[in-house]
């Protein structure tokens, strides 16, 4: 799959305005004040990017040119997040459990991967568990049937993990296939949400193959900081295995990742730049730190 990414303009912008002007920037400590602000701006939090910029610092004596801050911080950035693929065979019994508030992107990140794993020849099966939300079962119905893949789904206010479990039971009386398994998001009700999640876990766990069964955390590249308190709760809560990064066409922020993989070490396993079935790739550091930071052209 291709990685390119749209650009984003927040920081690269902010940063050239250091230097507009009549007066260049020096590389003092004001101009390194506002690189902080600008990374924190970006969705960065203030922790991870005081640390960024005090490593940076460093170098300050060494700097001839904006760039060479730029290429400075980008080697630092790409440090901090890490790509993760989950390999799909026939044969074996892969669920996927896609994870995420409401709003962040579930649906229509399940219909993406569906769309792509179908394309790739793998016949996977869309299991409607979101049992809360009649929209959402209705809405991956839709999904499946433009996309020509099987959805299960149960009544409205049915038992998710009874979904899940008609849906591996689908795959693996072919032998085999992926599962992707919505699940319901609503968080203001946390502590209920997190048990019935729990739940479905072990269902998710028992029905997959030895090391098939993942956790894939869908996050909004809109919500800023909020994204990085997802990120924790969910973790905590469950382990998640990878992150998929919504609605990355939506900001011109989008530095969230960056805090996510330096704090809680969480891996990044797509990311999603529109509503069409097209619009997600793998997630690539150096693309992704280059679109950031306005290097790419
Ligand atoms: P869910 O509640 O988590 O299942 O979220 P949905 O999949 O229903 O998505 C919520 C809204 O965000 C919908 O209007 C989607 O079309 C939109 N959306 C999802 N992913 C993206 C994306 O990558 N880019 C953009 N621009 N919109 C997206």
């Amino acid at each position: 799959m291709d990685t390119t990414l749209p650009r984003k303009r927040s920081f690269a912008e902010k940063f050239k305005s250091f230097f507009s002007g009549s007066k260049k920037a020096a590389f003092n400590g004001e101009f390194f004040d506002d690189c902080c602000d600008a990374l924190i701006e970006g969705d960065i939090g203030p922790k991870t990017a005081l640390g960024l910029i005090e490593a940076v610092q460093k170098n300050a004596g060494r700097f001839q040119s904006e760039q060479d801050v730029l290429l400075a911080l980008k080697s630092l950035l790409v440090t901090l997040v890490r790509p993760v693929d989950f390999v799909v065979e026939p044969g074996k019994t892969t669920v996927f459990l896609v994870l995420g508030v409401n709003g962040a992107g579930k649906t229509t990140t399940i219909a993406k991967l569906a769309g792509k794993y179908r394309a790739a020849g793998l016949d996977p099966v869309i299991a409607a568990s979101d049992t809360f939300r009649a929209a959402a079962i209705d809405q991956l119905k839709i999904h499946g049937e433009r996309l020509g893949v099987r959805v299960v789904a149960h009544q409205n206010g049915a038992d998710p993990g009874a979904v899940i479990f008609d849906a591996a039971a689908a795959v693996a009386a072919r032998g085999g296939g992926l599962v992707l398994a919505d699940t319901a998001g609503r968080l203001h009700n946390k502590e209920n949400l997190l048990r019935e999640l729990q739940k479905i876990d072990r269902i998710c766990a028992s029905k997959a193959d030895e090391g098939r069964y993942k956790k894939i955390l869908v996050i909004d590249a809109t919500t800023g900081q909020n994204a990085f308190r997802q990120a924790e709760t969910f973790h905590q809560a469950l382990g998640v295995d990878g992150l998929v990064l919504t609605k990355w066409d939506s900001t011109s922020k989008g530095g969230a990742l960056f805090p996510i993989g330096k704090e809680l070490g969480i891996p990044v396993f797509r990311v999603c730049f529109g509503e069409g079935y097209d619009d997600i790739a793998p997630f690539d550091p150096e693309a992704y730190a280059d679109e950031f930071l306005g290097l790419s052209g």
